[in-house]
C-alpha cells in the first residue's frame, strides 16, 4: 500500500482504489500532492498487460465470445484489485521514461 511521503501515513486500500486513475493524489491526512513514481507506473502497465493479451489467445484456440469476455472482465477486475500493493508514491512528479 503507498506511503504518503509527506506524512508517512500508510493510505487505505479503499482510499488508492479511489485515487487510481489520477497522476496526482492528494494525501486525505496531510493533503499533500503525491505523484506516481514511474517505476511503480511500469509496474502497473505489466500488471494489465495480460489483459490486453487475453483476446489474442483465446481467439487461436476458437474460444466463443462468450467465454472470452467474462474471462477478460474477471482478469481486468484481479488487476485493479492488484494495483494498490504497487502503488509508490514520490513528491515530485517524474517523466515517464
Ligand atoms: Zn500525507
Amino acid at each position: 500500500m503507498p506511503t504518503c511521503q509527506y506524512c508517512d501515513k500508510q493510505w487505505s486500500y479503499a482510499t488508492t482504489l479511489k485515487k487510481l486513475f489520477r497522476n496526482k493524489m492528494v494525501c486525505p491526512y496531510c493533503h499533500n500532492m503525491n505523484y506516481i513514481t514511474t517505476k511503480a507506473r511500469w509496474r502497473l502497465s505489466v500488471i494489465s498487460m495480460p489483459v490486453m493479451f487475453v483476446g489474442l489467445p483465446l481467439g487461436i484456440f476458437d474460444i466463443p465470445l462468450k467465454w472470452s469476455i467474462p474471462i477478460a472482465a474477471t482478469m481486468l477486475i484481479i488487476s485493479f484489485c492488484l494495483y494498490p500493493n504497487f502503488m509508490e508514491l514520490s513528491k515530485e512528479e517524474e517523466p515517464l521514461f
